[in-house]
């Protein structure tokens, strides 16, 4: 029986309609480590193609280990269903690409993540799609940027390294009104925020960071709100509502109305996937049920470990600055109120007075925390971006990223935040 409850503990436990393995009874998750499906009859073959019936036909479209993931984390953003993909810039990809075709534009916040950047700016752009960045501390930008063109806005929670909480309500409200869904990455925020409750449509996430949160398996998950009116804005979205050539004429928002408001990660699946074939494999499926068992737990963990970062970093005589939610003003610090619910989350950022050098030789120091391109591990990690995620950016469009010479990110782990403090305050006496 599927859980009926609403707590996200509960949920990351028994969310989605996995009790036990039908084959045998295990109650952990199996790892259904295969290609392919025995089909019972051709009827039945021929069912499942046509989508009278879903049920697995490839591991390439889908798997019952995936499946697993898939609902219980639709279930934690409060959506109707899920697409596991082989990583977070699949999701992000697969998310726009879904409703977004040659000669289609898009409007993204300028506070994203730089591998979503880089695909958006340059890689969508071979592909005929545009890329509007906009300044989300006014979200009126994002109206500003909208076409008959536009097929959607996309954002980032709690985007790193300014770590300003992104308007979601406000650019939801905004798309409502125009007839464009909002995606959300909340990739930094699973428990702590819900997108979907604001009035986002997708939600995506890498499920490399906190969602598998020990650092061991690459993967990205999408979540559809079922919120999205497609039909009422057809002329927005031909690609869900007009005979679809690759699904011999297939109109997506008629096909699985049956089946729910699923229209949207149906053709994700079975157009995008089957093409395209970024396929999550069943073990990191495993691996990521594994991490989100105890993600609410470890969140928590993570954002009182922050929190104490923040308040030593704040009165260290060699920081200029803090960079938290927490320790913000105004709009901003409303905006991370007003979204993130039980703490601010685990990434801390500061400014070292001492500069590039400084940075360096902070980094070099540590003797805990990790040297690593990565965030949401268990583990603590640092970086210096100006000399490593970033280096590739002039000095001034790193300034405009939020990136200074002195700027330190941190992503807090779940360790004892006195052996975190430690490690810094001995590292500091270096830099
Ligand atoms: N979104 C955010 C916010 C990220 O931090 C990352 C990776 O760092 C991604 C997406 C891309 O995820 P992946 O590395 O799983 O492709």
């Amino acid at each position: 029986m599927p859980t009926k409850s609403q707590n996200p503990e509960t949920i990351a436990l028994h969310g989605g309609n996995y009790r036990a393995d039908p084959a045998t009874t295990a109650v952990a998750v199996p790892i259904y480590q295969t290609t392919s499906y025995q089909f019972n009859s051709t009827e039945h073959a021929g069912n499942l193609f046509a989508l009278k019936e879903l049920g697995n036909i490839y591991t390439r479209i889908m798997n019952p280990t995936q499946a697993v993931l898939e609902e219980r984390v639709a279930a934690l953003e409060g959506g109707v269903a899920a697409l596991g993909v082989a990583s977070g810039q699949a999701a992000s990809l697969f998310a726009v690409q879904n409703i977004c075709h040659a000669g289609d534009n898009f409007v993204c916040s300028t506070d994203i993540y730089g591998g979503s950047w880089n695909l958006f700016q340059n890689t969508m752009s071979t592909m005929g799609i545009e890329c509007r960045f906009v300044d989300p501390s006014d979200p009126e930008n994002f109206r500003r940027a909208t076409d008959a063109k536009t097929r959607c806005y996309y954002g980032e929670t709690l985007p790193n390294p300014k770590l300003a909480v992104f308007p979601i309500a406000e650019v939801a409200k905004i798309g409502r009104e125009l007839g464009v869904p909002l995606i959300m990455d909340n990739t930094a925020c699973p428990a702590l925020c819900q997108p979907l409750k604001h009035g986002a449509a997708i939600v995506i996430h890498s499920t490399t960071k906190y969602i598998g949160g020990h650092g061991n398996s690459i993967g990205g998950i999408i979540v559809d709100g079922g919120n999205f009116d497609w039909e009422k804005h057809a002329d927005r979205f031909p690609m869900l509502n007009q005979p679809d050539p690759s699904y011999h004429g297939a109109v997506w928002t008629q096909a699985v109305k049956p089946l729910g408001p699923i229209a949207y990660i149906i053709k994700a699946r079975v157009t995008l996937l089957r093409d395209v074939g970024a396929a999550m494999s069943p073990f990191n499926a495993f691996m990521f049920i594994q991490g989100l068992e105890t993600v609410v737990l470890r969140m928590r963990q993570h954002c009182s470990n922050a929190i104490a970062v923040a308040n030593y970093l704040a009165k260290h005589p060699k920081v200029g600055k803090v960079i938290y939610p927490s320790v913000m003003t105004g709009e901003a610090k409303r905006r991370a109120d007003t979204y993130l619910k039980d703490g601010y989350g685990g990434l801390v950022g500061f400014e070292l007075k001492g500069g590039r050098d400084a940075g360096r030789k902070f980094i070099d120091k540590l003797q805990m925390l990790y040297h690593v391109a990565n965030i949401g591990d268990a583990r603590s990690l640092a970086i210096h971006p100006a000399t490593t995620t970033h280096s590739q950016l002039s000095a001034e469009e790193q300034l405009k990223t939020g990136v200074t010479p002195g700027y330190v990110r941190l992503s807090i782990g779940i360790e004892h935040p006195d052996d975190i403090i430690a490690d810094i305050d001995q590292a500091l006496a270096a830099a």
